[in-house]
């Protein structure tokens, strides 16, 4: 049965659900997680599974990563399950001879920041990973770049926390939020209230619903984005691979919102520990639709066979569409939101959800236990989306 009451309700079963509900049993507090859906059931169990930091921006962007591969090393052991978090680094492949003085200066900028990248030539770069093709320019290698099995992950925190005591209810869906003068003081599901003072909205994508319940207007978007995954194979590939076009293009993201037509495609290449080849991947702002399309999956096919010809001959067995919670700055929403005593951010997470997840769940229990953040989060709060310049007070509702 559903408890009456928690010191913190988390709503969403995603990583950063888990990772809070973890974080903040292992600071022995009473949290209760309710899923609608399965564990891990929208963009969480989903996605290309890259731990990856080689395009964050020096700041609190590549900070945050940065943190998190901390976490991730040190993750499955203390769970006690093979989160299959490997790190054999990652290569942010160069196609075009031109783009070699946008690339010098991107790894010249994060050197400055104290951030290492190795620029390799062609040859060297077909050394490190001899399936790409010879017409590619060169890489960007960084030593810190990773893989994980994102199932196994929030798996494991979520199987964890219960064991701390959290309450963990799947097919649990919230249906509203009880304010009393800009209080919170509960949720509302159909198997009943839970009393709490406090609230995690961790929606992800679906996070500006929740932001409805408290009359608030939160400005992510589902970006849907779609991956393709290959039989099992012998490994083939040895390095978690990104096209250097996500760095030299910027896909105009801003401008597709509104082309409902109009897809991103860059290449992204995951051999996970089991075989299989993720392959990726497209994108596009089409609200929650999640069907996959032959365009798409043929865009994804030619970008990777002309980097990796020899994968022209893996069979695909799959894809799948799922949305990654777009923010319009490429950075989570995290922290409490003033006007609204109790109701904390955990959502949009963006294309590094799996990356940021255990980083943003100690972030979010340090707040709510100790009322102070081992990294400063300020910048992050949804303030920074008013117009105000202020946070968004219940009621009022913001323009994106
Ligand atoms: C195709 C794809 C590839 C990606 N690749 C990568 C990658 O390689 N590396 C990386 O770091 N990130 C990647 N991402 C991004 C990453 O997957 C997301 O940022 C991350 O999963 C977001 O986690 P979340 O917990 O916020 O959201 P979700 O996993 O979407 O979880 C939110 C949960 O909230 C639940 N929910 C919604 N409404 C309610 C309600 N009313 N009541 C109860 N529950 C509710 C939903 O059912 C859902 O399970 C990718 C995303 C996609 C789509």
């Amino acid at each position: 049965m559903i408890p009456r009451e928690a010191e913190v309700v988390i709503i969403g079963g995603g990583i950063i659900g888990s990772s809070v509900a973890y974080f903040l049993s292992q600071a022995k507090r009473k949290v209760v997680l309710l899923e609608r859906g399965d564990m891990a059931g929208e963009a969480s169990g989903a996605n290309g599974a890259f731990v990856w930091t080689s395009t964050r921006r020096p700041g609190i962007d590549l900070d945050l990563a940065l943190a998190s591969i901390e976490i991730h090393k040190r993750l499955g052991e203390e769970l006690d399950v093979d989160t299959e978090y490997r790190r054999p680094g990652g290569l942010l492949v160069i196609e075009n001879e031109q783009d070699l003085p946008v690339m010098e200066r991107f790894r010249k900028e994060r050197e400055d920041a104290g951030f290492v990248l190795t620029m390799l030539d062609s040859r060297e770069a077909r050394e490190f990973e001899p399936l790409l093709s010879e017409r590619i320019a060169g890489a960007l290698y960084n030593p810190l770049d990773g893989g994980t099995n994102p199932f196994n992950l929030v798996l494991g925190l979520q199987r964890k926390a219960e064991q701390m005591g959290a309450r963990v209810f799947h097919h649990t869906e919230v249906q509203g939020i009880r304010l009393e003068d800009n209080r919170v003081r509960g949720v509302i599901t159909a198997r009943g209230i839970v009393r709490a003072d406090l609230v995690v909205n961790a929606c992800g994508a679906w996070a500006p619903f929740i932001g409805e319940m408290v009359g608030i207007k939160i400005p992510i978007i589902p970006s849907a984005m779609e991956f393709v995954v290959t039989e099992q194979m012998p490994p083939v590939i040895s390095h978690i691979i990104m096209g250097a076009a996500y760095v030299t293009g910027e896909y105009a993201k801003e401008e597709m919102i509104g082309h409902q037509g109009r897809f991103g495609c860059g290449l992204c290449v995951h051999q996970t520990v089991s075989g299989n080849i993720l392959l990726g991947a497209t994108w596009r702002f089409v609200g929650y639709d999640k069907r996959t399309s032959y365009e798409e999956t043929r865009a994804i096919a030619r970008e990777v066979v002309r980097l990796f010809p020899q994968l022209g001959s893996v069979c695909a067995i799959r894809s799948f569409v799922n949305f990654f919670p777009f923010t319009s700055d490429d950075l989570p929403i995290l922290g409490y939101v003033e006007g609204i005593d109790g109701f904390v951010m955990a959502a949009g997470h963006c294309g590094h959800g799996i990356c940021l997840g255990p980083i943003s769940g100690k972030l979010i229990s340090e707040l709510i236990c100790e009322g102070r953040t081992s990294i400063p989060i300020d910048e992050l709060g949804l303030w920074r989306f008013s117009q105000s310049g202020r946070a968004p007070s219940p009621g009022r509702v913001e323009s994106l």
